[in-house]
Protein backbone atom coordinates (compact mmCIF):
# COMPACT_ATOMS: atom_id res chain seq x y z
CA UNK A 1 0.00 0.00 0.00
CA UNK A 2 1.26 3.57 -0.67
CA UNK A 3 1.33 6.26 1.25
CA UNK A 4 -1.64 8.09 -0.62
CA UNK A 5 -4.19 4.96 1.12
CA UNK A 6 -3.69 7.40 4.46
CA UNK A 7 -6.78 9.45 2.19
CA UNK A 8 -9.94 8.40 2.05
CA UNK A 9 -10.25 6.70 -0.98
CA UNK A 10 -13.15 7.93 -3.46
CA UNK A 11 -15.87 6.14 -4.57
CA UNK A 12 -17.52 8.23 -7.22
CA UNK A 13 -17.92 5.43 -10.22
CA UNK A 14 -19.00 3.13 -7.63
CA UNK A 15 -21.79 4.68 -6.19
CA UNK A 16 -22.95 5.22 -10.07
CA UNK A 17 -23.04 2.02 -10.45
CA UNK A 18 -24.48 0.92 -7.40
CA UNK A 19 -27.25 3.36 -8.19
CA UNK A 20 -27.69 2.34 -12.05
CA UNK A 21 -28.09 -1.50 -10.12
CA UNK A 22 -30.47 -0.67 -8.10
CA UNK A 23 -32.87 -0.07 -10.80
CA UNK A 24 -32.63 -3.62 -11.98
CA UNK A 25 -31.67 -6.01 -8.83
CA UNK A 26 -33.34 -5.86 -5.20
CA UNK A 27 -30.75 -3.62 -3.04
CA UNK A 28 -28.64 -3.68 -5.96
CA UNK A 29 -27.31 -6.85 -5.53
CA UNK A 30 -27.89 -10.29 -6.40
CA UNK A 31 -26.62 -11.90 -2.96
CA UNK A 32 -27.39 -10.00 -0.27
CA UNK A 33 -24.37 -9.64 1.64
CA UNK A 34 -23.14 -7.62 -1.36
CA UNK A 35 -24.96 -5.07 -0.42
CA UNK A 36 -22.94 -3.63 2.73
CA UNK A 37 -26.30 -3.29 4.84
CA UNK A 38 -24.62 -4.44 8.11
CA UNK A 39 -21.71 -2.45 7.83
CA UNK A 40 -22.87 0.37 6.37
CA UNK A 41 -21.33 2.70 3.75
CA UNK A 42 -22.02 1.60 -0.11
CA UNK A 43 -19.73 -1.26 -1.68
CA UNK A 44 -17.04 -1.22 -4.09
CA UNK A 45 -17.67 -2.57 -7.42
CA UNK A 46 -14.77 -4.72 -8.38
CA UNK A 47 -13.23 -4.34 -12.08
CA UNK A 48 -10.83 -6.76 -11.61
CA UNK A 49 -7.86 -8.57 -9.26
CA UNK A 50 -4.85 -10.21 -9.09
CA UNK A 51 -3.36 -12.46 -6.59
CA UNK A 52 -4.55 -11.10 -3.06
CA UNK A 53 -5.32 -7.39 -4.35
CA UNK A 54 -9.01 -6.63 -6.10
CA UNK A 55 -8.90 -2.92 -7.31
CA UNK A 56 -12.28 -1.47 -7.39
CA UNK A 57 -14.25 0.90 -10.48
CA UNK A 58 -12.62 3.80 -8.74
CA UNK A 59 -9.21 2.16 -9.07
CA UNK A 60 -8.85 1.86 -5.52
CA UNK A 61 -6.80 -0.88 -4.43
CA UNK A 62 -7.79 -3.68 -1.64
CA UNK A 63 -6.37 -6.62 0.47
CA UNK A 64 -8.71 -9.04 -0.12
CA UNK A 65 -10.37 -10.96 2.55
CA UNK A 66 -13.30 -12.11 1.20
CA UNK A 67 -11.77 -14.04 -1.51
CA UNK A 68 -15.56 -14.59 -3.62
CA UNK A 69 -16.25 -15.99 0.16
CA UNK A 70 -13.92 -18.86 -0.29
CA UNK A 71 -13.09 -20.22 -3.68
CA UNK A 72 -10.11 -18.16 -4.46
CA UNK A 73 -7.31 -19.78 -2.09
CA UNK A 74 -4.78 -19.59 -4.94
CA UNK A 75 -5.38 -15.59 -4.85
CA UNK A 76 -7.26 -13.71 -8.12
CA UNK A 77 -6.49 -14.58 -12.03
CA UNK A 78 -4.31 -17.76 -11.08
CA UNK A 79 -2.36 -18.38 -14.00
CA UNK A 80 -2.94 -22.20 -14.42
CA UNK A 81 -6.73 -21.45 -13.28
CA UNK A 82 -7.56 -18.93 -16.32
CA UNK A 83 -5.66 -21.11 -18.94
CA UNK A 84 -7.59 -23.94 -17.95
CA UNK A 85 -10.70 -22.13 -18.53
CA UNK A 86 -9.47 -20.59 -22.07
CA UNK A 87 -8.64 -24.12 -23.11
CA UNK A 88 -11.70 -25.43 -22.14
CA UNK A 89 -13.88 -22.25 -23.57
CA UNK A 90 -12.02 -23.30 -27.02
CA UNK A 91 -14.11 -26.75 -27.10
CA UNK A 92 -17.59 -24.69 -26.49
CA UNK A 93 -18.99 -24.18 -23.29
CA UNK A 94 -21.30 -26.79 -22.67
CA UNK A 95 -22.80 -29.65 -24.26
CA UNK A 96 -25.32 -31.36 -22.25
CA UNK A 97 -23.59 -34.48 -22.77
CA UNK A 98 -20.82 -36.41 -20.43
CA UNK A 99 -16.86 -34.84 -20.80
CA UNK A 100 -13.89 -36.93 -19.46
CA UNK A 101 -13.24 -33.93 -17.35
CA UNK A 102 -16.13 -34.64 -14.65
CA UNK A 103 -14.20 -37.92 -13.98
CA UNK A 104 -11.03 -36.50 -13.83
CA UNK A 105 -12.50 -33.50 -10.81
CA UNK A 106 -14.48 -36.53 -9.55
CA UNK A 107 -11.06 -39.07 -9.46
CA UNK A 108 -9.27 -35.89 -7.27
CA UNK A 109 -12.12 -35.30 -5.05
CA UNK A 110 -12.23 -38.93 -3.71
CA UNK A 111 -8.73 -39.06 -3.45
CA UNK A 112 -8.89 -36.07 -0.94
CA UNK A 113 -11.95 -37.07 0.70
CA UNK A 114 -11.77 -41.31 1.53
CA UNK A 115 -15.55 -40.92 3.04
CA UNK A 116 -17.08 -39.99 -0.89
CA UNK A 117 -16.93 -43.39 -2.86
CA UNK A 118 -19.53 -41.67 -5.69
CA UNK A 119 -20.23 -38.00 -6.31
CA UNK A 120 -22.92 -35.96 -8.33
CA UNK A 121 -21.96 -32.79 -9.25
CA UNK A 122 -24.45 -30.01 -9.26
CA UNK A 123 -23.65 -26.05 -9.57
CA UNK A 124 -23.91 -24.35 -6.36
CA UNK A 125 -23.66 -25.00 -2.48
CA UNK A 126 -27.53 -24.81 -1.95
CA UNK A 127 -28.03 -27.57 -4.31
CA UNK A 128 -25.73 -29.84 -3.15
CA UNK A 129 -27.18 -29.49 0.33
CA UNK A 130 -30.64 -30.01 -0.86
CA UNK A 131 -29.94 -32.73 -2.90
CA UNK A 132 -27.94 -34.19 0.05
CA UNK A 133 -30.56 -33.92 2.29
CA UNK A 134 -33.73 -35.53 -0.07
CA UNK A 135 -31.31 -38.61 -0.49
CA UNK A 136 -30.75 -38.81 3.74
CA UNK A 137 -35.05 -39.14 3.58
CA UNK A 138 -35.13 -41.14 1.00
CA UNK A 139 -32.35 -43.66 2.69
CA UNK A 140 -33.75 -43.50 5.94
CA UNK A 141 -37.88 -43.12 5.23
CA UNK A 142 -37.77 -40.55 7.97
CA UNK A 143 -38.29 -36.45 7.60
CA UNK A 144 -36.68 -34.73 10.53
CA UNK A 145 -33.63 -32.73 9.91
CA UNK A 146 -31.14 -31.28 12.37
CA UNK A 147 -28.98 -28.29 11.84
CA UNK A 148 -27.46 -26.27 13.77
CA UNK A 149 -28.28 -22.76 14.95
CA UNK A 150 -25.30 -20.13 12.90
CA UNK A 151 -25.37 -23.11 10.35
CA UNK A 152 -25.82 -22.09 7.20
CA UNK A 153 -26.18 -24.30 4.20
CA UNK A 154 -27.59 -22.60 1.62
CA UNK A 155 -30.96 -21.16 0.70
CA UNK A 156 -32.98 -23.82 0.04
CA UNK A 157 -36.90 -24.20 2.08
CA UNK A 158 -36.31 -26.30 4.55
CA UNK A 159 -32.78 -25.07 5.24
CA UNK A 160 -33.29 -21.39 6.32
CA UNK A 161 -34.21 -22.02 9.86
CA UNK A 162 -31.73 -19.92 11.93
CA UNK A 163 -29.59 -20.00 8.75
CA UNK A 164 -26.62 -17.52 10.24
CA UNK A 165 -24.55 -14.74 8.51
CA UNK A 166 -27.07 -13.49 5.67
CA UNK A 167 -30.49 -14.18 7.63
CA UNK A 168 -28.31 -13.50 10.86
CA UNK A 169 -26.74 -10.33 9.43
CA UNK A 170 -30.36 -8.90 9.06
CA UNK A 171 -32.01 -9.77 11.79
CA UNK A 172 -34.66 -12.35 10.17
CA UNK A 173 -35.29 -15.73 12.44
CA UNK A 174 -36.27 -17.61 9.04
CA UNK A 175 -37.33 -16.47 5.91
CA UNK A 176 -40.72 -15.36 4.57
CA UNK A 177 -42.12 -17.41 2.28
CA UNK A 178 -41.31 -21.05 4.00
CA UNK A 179 -44.54 -22.79 4.87
CA UNK A 180 -44.65 -23.26 8.44
CA UNK A 181 -44.85 -27.34 7.52
CA UNK A 182 -41.39 -27.25 6.07
CA UNK A 183 -39.72 -25.15 8.67
CA UNK A 184 -41.22 -27.62 11.45
CA UNK A 185 -39.25 -30.39 9.70
CA UNK A 186 -36.11 -28.84 10.67
CA UNK A 187 -34.92 -29.03 14.11
CA UNK A 188 -32.09 -26.12 14.56
CA UNK A 189 -30.38 -26.93 18.13
CA UNK A 190 -27.50 -25.17 19.51
CA UNK A 191 -24.04 -25.91 18.02
CA UNK A 192 -21.28 -28.03 20.37
CA UNK A 193 -24.16 -28.92 22.79
CA UNK A 194 -23.84 -32.88 22.10
CA UNK A 195 -26.50 -33.19 24.66
CA UNK A 196 -29.25 -31.20 22.48
CA UNK A 197 -28.63 -33.68 20.17
CA UNK A 198 -29.51 -36.77 21.96
CA UNK A 199 -32.72 -35.23 23.96
CA UNK A 200 -34.01 -34.12 20.44
CA UNK A 201 -33.13 -38.27 19.41
CA UNK A 202 -35.12 -39.34 22.48
CA UNK A 203 -38.13 -37.11 21.30
CA UNK A 204 -38.38 -38.00 18.03
CA UNK A 205 -37.53 -41.83 17.86
CA UNK A 206 -37.21 -42.90 13.92
CA UNK A 207 -37.92 -40.22 12.62
CA UNK A 208 -34.68 -38.11 12.49
CA UNK A 209 -33.33 -38.31 8.24
CA UNK A 210 -29.95 -36.67 8.81
CA UNK A 211 -27.67 -34.43 11.48
CA UNK A 212 -26.41 -31.88 8.56
CA UNK A 213 -24.01 -29.32 10.20
CA UNK A 214 -20.88 -26.76 9.36
CA UNK A 215 -18.01 -28.89 10.77
CA UNK A 216 -16.16 -25.64 11.22
CA UNK A 217 -18.66 -22.99 11.13
CA UNK A 218 -18.12 -20.13 9.14
CA UNK A 219 -21.42 -18.64 8.49
CA UNK A 220 -22.33 -17.19 12.44
CA UNK A 221 -18.10 -16.22 12.26
CA UNK A 222 -16.00 -19.04 12.68
CA UNK A 223 -16.50 -21.10 15.27
CA UNK A 224 -14.46 -24.50 15.55
CA UNK A 225 -15.74 -27.75 17.02
CA UNK A 226 -14.83 -28.52 20.81
CA UNK A 227 -12.97 -31.70 21.23
CA UNK A 228 -15.15 -34.78 20.90
CA UNK A 229 -17.87 -33.23 19.10
CA UNK A 230 -17.64 -34.35 16.10
CA UNK A 231 -17.00 -37.71 16.86
CA UNK A 232 -20.01 -37.73 19.55
CA UNK A 233 -22.14 -36.73 16.55
CA UNK A 234 -21.07 -39.28 14.01
CA UNK A 235 -21.40 -41.55 16.95
CA UNK A 236 -24.72 -40.67 17.84
CA UNK A 237 -26.55 -40.64 13.97
CA UNK A 238 -24.85 -44.02 13.70
CA UNK A 239 -26.41 -45.44 16.82
CA UNK A 240 -29.90 -43.83 15.59
CA UNK A 241 -30.07 -44.88 11.99
CA UNK A 242 -29.78 -40.82 11.03
CA UNK A 243 -27.42 -40.13 8.29
CA UNK A 244 -24.40 -37.31 9.58
CA UNK A 245 -24.12 -34.51 6.84
CA UNK A 246 -20.59 -32.81 6.32
CA UNK A 247 -20.84 -29.64 5.12
CA UNK A 248 -17.72 -28.95 3.78
CA UNK A 249 -19.02 -25.90 1.07
CA UNK A 250 -16.89 -24.02 3.48
CA UNK A 251 -14.31 -25.69 4.96
CA UNK A 252 -13.55 -28.68 1.40
CA UNK A 253 -10.20 -27.94 0.58
CA UNK A 254 -9.52 -24.70 2.87
CA UNK A 255 -8.82 -25.78 6.58
CA UNK A 256 -7.11 -28.91 5.12
CA UNK A 257 -6.68 -30.52 1.54
CA UNK A 258 -9.26 -33.35 2.95
CA UNK A 259 -11.46 -30.61 4.55
CA UNK A 260 -12.48 -30.80 8.03
CA UNK A 261 -13.15 -34.91 7.68
CA UNK A 262 -9.07 -35.06 7.30
CA UNK A 263 -8.54 -32.78 10.01
CA UNK A 264 -10.81 -33.71 12.31
CA UNK A 265 -11.11 -37.53 10.83
CA UNK A 266 -14.25 -37.86 10.10
CA UNK A 267 -16.08 -40.47 8.23
CA UNK A 268 -19.58 -39.28 7.57
CA UNK A 269 -22.25 -40.68 5.53
CA UNK A 270 -22.60 -37.63 3.03
CA UNK A 271 -20.65 -34.67 2.51
CA UNK A 272 -21.18 -31.70 0.30
CA UNK A 273 -18.66 -29.37 -1.22
CA UNK A 274 -18.46 -25.98 -3.28
CA UNK A 275 -16.61 -22.61 -3.06
CA UNK A 276 -13.01 -24.06 -3.82
CA UNK A 277 -14.05 -27.12 -5.92
CA UNK A 278 -15.05 -25.22 -8.49
CA UNK A 279 -12.17 -22.44 -8.22
CA UNK A 280 -14.51 -19.48 -9.08
CA UNK A 281 -17.01 -21.00 -10.94
CA UNK A 282 -20.27 -22.11 -10.24
CA UNK A 283 -19.66 -25.60 -9.04
CA UNK A 284 -21.17 -27.82 -6.13
CA UNK A 285 -20.57 -31.41 -5.27
CA UNK A 286 -22.30 -34.30 -3.26
CA UNK A 287 -21.43 -37.19 -2.33
CA UNK A 288 -20.76 -40.14 0.07
CA UNK A 289 -21.27 -43.85 0.56
CA UNK A 290 -22.64 -45.48 -2.67
CA UNK A 291 -24.81 -47.49 -1.05
CA UNK A 292 -26.64 -44.19 -0.83
CA UNK A 293 -25.69 -42.10 -4.06
CA UNK A 294 -26.54 -44.96 -6.23
CA UNK A 295 -30.56 -44.37 -4.89
CA UNK A 296 -29.78 -41.27 -7.46
CA UNK A 297 -31.83 -41.04 -10.69
CA UNK A 298 -31.26 -42.71 -13.31
CA UNK A 299 -29.83 -46.04 -10.77
CA UNK A 300 -32.73 -45.13 -8.28
CA UNK A 301 -35.60 -43.57 -7.23
CA UNK A 302 -34.14 -40.22 -5.78
CA UNK A 303 -34.56 -37.43 -8.37
CA UNK A 304 -31.79 -35.10 -9.12
CA UNK A 305 -30.79 -33.36 -12.51
CA UNK A 306 -29.54 -30.31 -13.37
CA UNK A 307 -28.44 -29.06 -17.37
CA UNK A 308 -25.25 -27.00 -16.28
CA UNK A 309 -24.06 -29.76 -14.27
CA UNK A 310 -20.56 -30.65 -14.32
CA UNK A 311 -20.48 -28.04 -16.90
CA UNK A 312 -16.94 -28.36 -18.71
CA UNK A 313 -16.20 -24.37 -17.93
CA UNK A 314 -16.29 -25.57 -14.28
CA UNK A 315 -14.49 -28.88 -14.06
CA UNK A 316 -11.52 -27.27 -15.89
CA UNK A 317 -11.31 -24.69 -13.10
CA UNK A 318 -11.83 -27.26 -10.48
CA UNK A 319 -9.32 -29.60 -11.82
CA UNK A 320 -6.77 -26.86 -11.84
CA UNK A 321 -7.48 -25.65 -8.85
CA UNK A 322 -7.70 -28.80 -6.58
CA UNK A 323 -5.01 -30.22 -8.92
CA UNK A 324 -2.05 -27.57 -7.53
CA UNK A 325 -3.88 -27.67 -4.29
CA UNK A 326 -2.93 -31.76 -4.43
CA UNK A 327 0.54 -30.92 -5.92
CA UNK A 328 1.57 -28.73 -3.73
CA UNK A 329 -0.45 -29.86 -0.66
CA UNK A 330 2.28 -29.23 2.03
CA UNK A 331 3.41 -25.94 1.02
CA UNK A 332 0.17 -24.45 0.78
CA UNK A 333 -1.44 -25.37 3.86
CA UNK A 334 1.90 -24.64 5.70
CA UNK A 335 1.83 -21.31 4.28
CA UNK A 336 -1.97 -20.91 4.85
CA UNK A 337 -1.63 -21.72 8.46
CA UNK A 338 1.04 -18.91 8.88
CA UNK A 339 -0.15 -16.18 7.15
CA UNK A 340 -3.68 -16.70 8.42
CA UNK A 341 -2.27 -16.82 12.11
CA UNK A 342 0.40 -14.24 11.37
CA UNK A 343 -2.49 -11.42 10.39
CA UNK A 344 -5.29 -12.81 13.01
CA UNK A 345 -2.74 -12.58 15.69
CA UNK A 346 -1.59 -9.51 14.45
CA UNK A 347 -4.42 -7.72 14.60
CA UNK A 348 -5.94 -9.47 17.76
CA UNK A 349 -2.60 -7.34 19.40
CA UNK A 350 -3.42 -4.41 17.87
CA UNK A 351 -6.95 -4.48 19.27
CA UNK A 352 -5.42 -5.56 22.75
CA UNK A 353 -3.16 -2.43 22.35
CA UNK A 354 -6.20 0.07 21.56
CA UNK A 355 -7.98 -1.49 24.44
CA UNK A 356 -10.68 -3.07 21.95
CA UNK A 357 -12.20 -6.45 23.58
CA UNK A 358 -11.96 -8.89 20.92
CA UNK A 359 -11.96 -12.94 20.72
CA UNK A 360 -9.93 -14.27 17.93
CA UNK A 361 -11.70 -17.78 16.50
CA UNK A 362 -9.67 -19.18 13.63
CA UNK A 363 -9.30 -22.91 12.23
CA UNK A 364 -6.17 -22.54 9.18
CA UNK A 365 -7.30 -20.22 6.34
CA UNK A 366 -10.51 -19.32 8.28
CA UNK A 367 -11.08 -16.78 10.85
CA UNK A 368 -13.37 -14.27 12.63
CA UNK A 369 -12.96 -11.48 15.16
CA UNK A 370 -15.20 -11.25 17.20
CA UNK A 371 -15.90 -7.81 18.91
CA UNK A 372 -16.27 -9.07 22.37
CA UNK A 373 -14.24 -10.10 25.34
CA UNK A 374 -15.85 -13.95 26.14
CA UNK A 375 -15.57 -17.04 24.12
CA UNK A 376 -17.59 -17.77 21.23
CA UNK A 377 -18.69 -21.23 20.68
CA UNK A 378 -22.32 -21.29 19.61
CA UNK A 379 -25.02 -18.70 18.08
CA UNK A 380 -25.57 -17.21 21.19
CA UNK A 381 -22.41 -16.32 22.56
CA UNK A 382 -21.50 -14.76 18.68
CA UNK A 383 -24.95 -13.12 18.42
CA UNK A 384 -23.20 -10.94 21.42
CA UNK A 385 -20.40 -9.66 19.30
CA UNK A 386 -20.77 -5.31 19.12
CA UNK A 387 -21.68 -5.62 15.66
CA UNK A 388 -21.45 -1.08 15.36
CA UNK A 389 -18.23 -1.36 16.62
CA UNK A 390 -17.36 -4.14 13.57
CA UNK A 391 -19.26 -1.48 11.41
CA UNK A 392 -17.13 1.25 12.23
CA UNK A 393 -13.84 -1.14 11.94
CA UNK A 394 -15.03 -2.18 8.69
CA UNK A 395 -15.18 0.89 7.16
CA UNK A 396 -11.98 1.86 8.86
CA UNK A 397 -10.51 -1.09 7.04
CA UNK A 398 -11.86 -0.54 3.80
CA UNK A 399 -10.60 3.54 3.83
CA UNK A 400 -7.28 2.21 4.37
CA UNK A 401 -7.31 -0.41 1.59
CA UNK A 402 -8.54 -4.17 3.29
CA UNK A 403 -11.45 -5.60 2.49
CA UNK A 404 -13.02 -7.82 5.06
CA UNK A 405 -16.29 -9.83 4.95
CA UNK A 406 -18.93 -7.09 5.50
CA UNK A 407 -20.81 -8.97 8.45
CA UNK A 408 -19.39 -9.77 11.94
CA UNK A 409 -21.00 -13.28 10.79
CA UNK A 410 -19.02 -13.91 8.41
CA UNK A 411 -15.10 -15.65 8.30
CA UNK A 412 -12.40 -13.79 6.73
CA UNK A 413 -10.52 -15.75 4.36
CA UNK A 414 -7.22 -15.63 2.87
CA UNK A 415 -4.83 -17.32 0.01
CA UNK A 416 -1.69 -18.55 -1.18
CA UNK A 417 -0.71 -15.00 -2.68
CA UNK A 418 -1.35 -12.92 0.40
CA UNK A 419 1.93 -12.79 1.45
CA UNK A 420 4.33 -10.51 4.54
CA UNK A 421 3.83 -7.22 2.58
CA UNK A 422 -0.09 -7.83 2.75
CA UNK A 423 0.60 -9.25 6.34
CA UNK A 424 1.84 -5.66 7.63
CA UNK A 425 0.28 -3.19 5.61
CA UNK A 426 -3.22 -5.32 7.44
CA UNK A 427 -1.73 -5.17 10.85
CA UNK A 428 -0.83 -1.49 10.72
CA UNK A 429 -4.22 -0.42 9.08
CA UNK A 430 -5.83 -2.14 11.86
CA UNK A 431 -3.85 -0.64 14.62
CA UNK A 432 -5.38 2.78 13.26
CA UNK A 433 -8.79 1.38 12.41
CA UNK A 434 -8.66 0.46 16.23
CA UNK A 435 -7.47 4.08 17.43
CA UNK A 436 -9.74 5.44 15.68
CA UNK A 437 -12.97 3.52 16.47
CA UNK A 438 -11.99 4.17 20.46
CA UNK A 439 -11.67 7.88 20.09
C1 LIG B 1 -21.70 -20.91 0.90
C2 LIG B 1 -22.25 -22.06 1.61
C3 LIG B 1 -23.34 -22.79 1.12
C4 LIG B 1 -24.12 -22.36 -0.08
O1 LIG B 1 -23.37 -22.38 -1.24
P1 LIG B 1 -23.87 -21.52 -2.51
O2 LIG B 1 -22.94 -21.92 -3.59
O3 LIG B 1 -23.78 -20.09 -2.10
O4 LIG B 1 -25.28 -21.92 -2.78
C5 LIG B 1 -23.70 -23.93 1.79
N1 LIG B 1 -23.06 -24.34 2.88
C6 LIG B 1 -22.03 -23.66 3.40
C7 LIG B 1 -21.33 -24.20 4.62
C8 LIG B 1 -21.59 -22.49 2.80
O5 LIG B 1 -20.59 -21.79 3.33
Amino acid sequence: MSSETTKTPTHTRSHELQQRAERYFPGGVNSPVRAFRAVGGAPPFVERAEGPWVVDADGNRYIDYVGSWGPMILGHAFRPVVEAIARAARNSASFGASTASEADLAERIVTCYPAIEKIRFVSSGTEATMSAIRLARAATGRKIIIKFEGCYHGHADGLLVKAGSGVATFGIPGSAGVPEEIAALTHALPYNDTAAVESAFDAHPNQIAAVILEPVVGNAGCIPPMPGYLEALRELTRREGALLIVDEVMTGFRVALGGACELYRLDPDLVTLGKIVGGGLPVGVFGGKQRYMDMLAPLGPVYQAGTLSGNPLAMAAGIATVGYLQEHKAEVYARLESTSKAVADGVAAEAAKAGVALTTNRVGAMWTWFFQGDLVTNYDEAAKSDTAAFGRFHRAMLDRGVWLPPSQFEAAFLGTTHGDAEVKATIEAAGEAFRLIVD
